[in-house]
């Protein structure tokens, strides 16, 4: 047993100490600097230690640190809300902040249930994700998500409300000869089998993340998916829950990833851009109809947790919106992105064991198989993923690796996010260790 008295993600071992951030980079209990090549998993947008957001912290820790929401709303949170929804992107014009994703997911879904109570479709008690997708670790979450690795031990404890469709990754999912048109018609055929299936009237929501982060790897959907599920949930009356968590907030360029889709969600989540890891934040945004429905019935969402609309973690989320928006970091999302394509293309392009790069923005992901050709994984035991976290760190960077075993039939695949101020000679770093680590756990797995 480790010496350590936490829980840690493996109890076989300490993680090294992260001592302190500043800017691009993590600071161990060597001293040693790690570049932050992915912000943990796609959480640090602004880096570390940014001054605005740390003296509008310490700001709202001198004014007021707590006030129970059932008595009080707190002014960082109005002023989130404002400027998430204020001007109603797609219809959305209502925010609810809780501490993670994983509660912006039950907030969410619980949202969605209630709004059907409300306007008298109380028979709506089902809902439609989708396979290799991940939604959160809370119960609800989980038997939302489709991770199947992740579910595995909790199946038999999982609410049976949820049904599984494909996930939109054409790397693997599309048929030979198949063009994107024929791919997305014969992924919105399975859709709608699945509504059919289940009976008119009964799904409440379909979930999916718009751009599949940490299960598939920075998967995009193709050109015209969103807008045929979107068609597909319309004519069954159903709600479309995009969840944001991780792809969300500007990581791929735009503020949300669904403006390059052609589509608006009727409620988004989003959490870890949301806050930039400054503090545990999450929220919900709904769309107009949705919050009416609740005005209009009962008046109150029937779900809450104590430390919703936290002040320090809504008045940390707004310095760290205002930056975005003050330093014009979208831009630089969008111009620092097509740079890292560039690097990590030349560098692992050609290689026969990098099966695909692919991704938007600065959120791009790496897949790792035996054999380009057969896209064939490497045995799960060999741990992959592991040594290329372990490569990357020796070489002072930190990438986001994980498991191929997640379903049995995909590689292993590394996330690079890096932050949004990220700049070209630090995306240029981080490509090149990137490349160095992928090639050496990819020796030494051979
Ligand atoms: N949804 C997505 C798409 C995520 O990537 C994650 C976390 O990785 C979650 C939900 C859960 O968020 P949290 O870990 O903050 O509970």
């Amino acid at each position: 047993m480790p010496s350590s008295h936490i829980i840690h993600r493996t109890l076989r071992s300490d993680p090294p100490l992260a001592l302190r951030g500043e800017g691009v980079y993590l600071y161990d209990e060597t001293g040693r600097a790690i570049i932050d090549g992915s912000g943990g998993a796609a959480v640090a947008c602004l880096g570390h230690g940014h001054p605005k957001v740390v003296a509008a912290i310490k700001a709202q820790l001198d004014k007021l640190a707590y006030a129970h929401t059932s008595l009080f709303s707190c002014e960082p949170a109005e002023r989130l809300a404002d400027t998430l929804v204020g001007h109603a992107p797609g219809g959305l014009t209502h925010a609810w902040f809780c501490s993670s994703g994983s509660e912006g997911n039950e907030a969410a879904l619980k949202l969605a249930r209630q709004y059907f109570i409300e306007i008298g479709q109380p028979q709506r008690t089902r809902f439609i994700a989708r396979r290799q997708s991940y939604h959160g670790n809370t119960l609800g979450a989980l038997a939302a998500g489709g991770n199947a690795m992740r579910r595995a031990p909790y199946a038999p404890i999982l609410s049976g409300a949820f049904s599984h469709v494909s996930p939109c990754y054409p790397y693997r999912e599309r048929h030979s000869g198949e063009t994107d048109a024929e791919h997305v018609g014969r992924l919105a055929a399975e859709l709608e089998a699945e509504f059919q299936r289940l009976g008119p009237g009964t799904v409440i929501a379909f979930i999916a993340e718009t751009v599949v982060g940490a299960t598939l790897g920075c998967a995009t959907a193709l050109p015209g998916y969103f807008p045929a599920v979107r068609e597909v949930c319309d004519r069954h009356g159903a709600l479309l829950i995009l969840d944001e968590v991780m792809c969300g907030m500007g990581r791929t360029g735009t503020m949300h990833a669904w403006e390059a889709e052609d589509v608006a969600p009727d409620i988004q989540v989003v959490a870890k851009g949301l806050g930039g890891g400054y503090q545990p934040i999450g929220g919900v945004l709904a769309h107009r109809r949705v919050v009416e429905g609740l005005a209009s019935g009962s008046g109150a969402l029937a779900h809450g947790h104590t430390y919703q609309a936290h002040p320090i973690a809504c008045a940390a989320a707004l310095a760290v919106q205002e930056a975005i928006a003050e330093e014009g970091l979208l831009e630089n999302v969008r111009r620092m992105g097509a740079l890292l394509e560039a690097r990590l293309t030349e560098r692992l392009g050609n290689h026969r064991e990098v099966g695909d790069i692919r991704g938007r923005g600065l959120f791009w992901a790496v897949e790792l198989v035996r054999d380009r050709a057969t896209k064939e994984p490497f045995d799960p035991a060999l741990k992959l993923h592991e040594r290329v976290k372990l490569e990357a760190y020796a070489r002072g960077l930190a990438c986001y690796p994980m498991n191929g075993t997640i379903d049995g039939k995909r590689g292993d695949h590394a996330i690079l996010a890096p932050p949004y101020t990220a700049d070209a000679t630090q995306i240029d770093m981080i490509a090149e260790r990137f490349g160095d680590a992928v090639e050496a756990a990819l020796a030494s797995a051979r």
